[in-house]
């Protein structure tokens, strides 16, 4: 494993600059294995089990780099570290804002979408899925403004639909009818407002888009709007 010293391991996880995290280690603030660590250079082998075994004041360590969370994204939020409004980053604890690597979504939901969202301090795992070389499927649940025409699922199924201003046509899609003005599909593309500009192009409308699979990693049940947690590595593999 990665070892980092002490004091760079805690500023990088946004327990406060060098010197302040440095103060915190030489009051006795930061224990090991039950054991004061008074040395703020000391290097740490940085391992997944570190917050069993490390607290801060008290409290088990943050999660360590390589991250990976899933969220159920609430409407209303925005998946961008730079835009007005309310973010994603705002549902997490403000320590996890301050981090070094950043956490970032792995792709991006609209702001009017709701549903399974990734976010990932891991680079290479974040292109690993994003990558169109990857071809991960996620799948939406849509809601219509008027009925569905029946022919979705072949248009859908062609590769052969164009959107407004593009010129490449879209990649085949799975339709799946659910209810006159319901359906899944099932993307592998991510082209900007892709589902509901598919839509549009056969002449509906989305009123409601949820996202409720990544790969083969559904949205949990218990995992309520705005809700997130850190996915565990069995979940990840369903992923790919
Ligand atoms: N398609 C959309 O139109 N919006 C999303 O957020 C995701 C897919």
């Amino acid at each position: 494993p990665a070892t980092l010293r002490l004091d760079r391991l805690l500023s990088n996880l946004g327990y406060g600059s060098r010197r302040e995290v440095q103060d915190l280690i030489e009051a006795g603030y930061v224990l090991l294995d039950g054991e004061a660590v008074i040395d703020a250079d000391e290097k740490i082998a940085v391992t997944p089990d570190l917050p069993s075994r490390m607290t801060v004041e008290g409290e088990p360590l943050d999660p360590p780099p390589g991250l990976v969370l899933m969220m159920n994204k609430p409407v209303g939020v925005t998946c961008s570290h730079k835009e007005q409004g309310p973010l994603v980053y705002s549902l997490l604890p403000e320590r996890w804002r301050a981090r070094n690597p950043a956490i970032s979504t792995v792709g991006r939901l609209d702001k009017e979408t709701s549903g399974l969202l990734l976010l990932t301090d891991d680079g290479v795992l974040l292109h690993r899925i994003i990558s169109p070389k990857a071809n991960v499927a996620k799948r939406y649940d849509v809601t219509l403004d008027r009925p569905l025409r029946g022919d979705e699922k072949a248009l859908f199924a062609a590769g052969t639909l164009m959107l407004e201003g593009e010129e490449k046509p879209l990649l085949p899609a799975v339709f799946e009818a659910a209810s006159d003005k319901r359906a899944l599909v099932t993307i592998t593309e991510g082209r900007y407002h892709q589902v509901r500009r598919m839509f549009a192009a056969i002449g509906n409308h989305v009123v409601a888009l949820r996202r409720d699979r990544v790969g083969a990693l559904a949205l949990p049940d218990d995992l309520a709007p705005g809700a997130y947690r850190i996915l565990s590595e069995a979940e990840l593999m369903q992923v790919f």
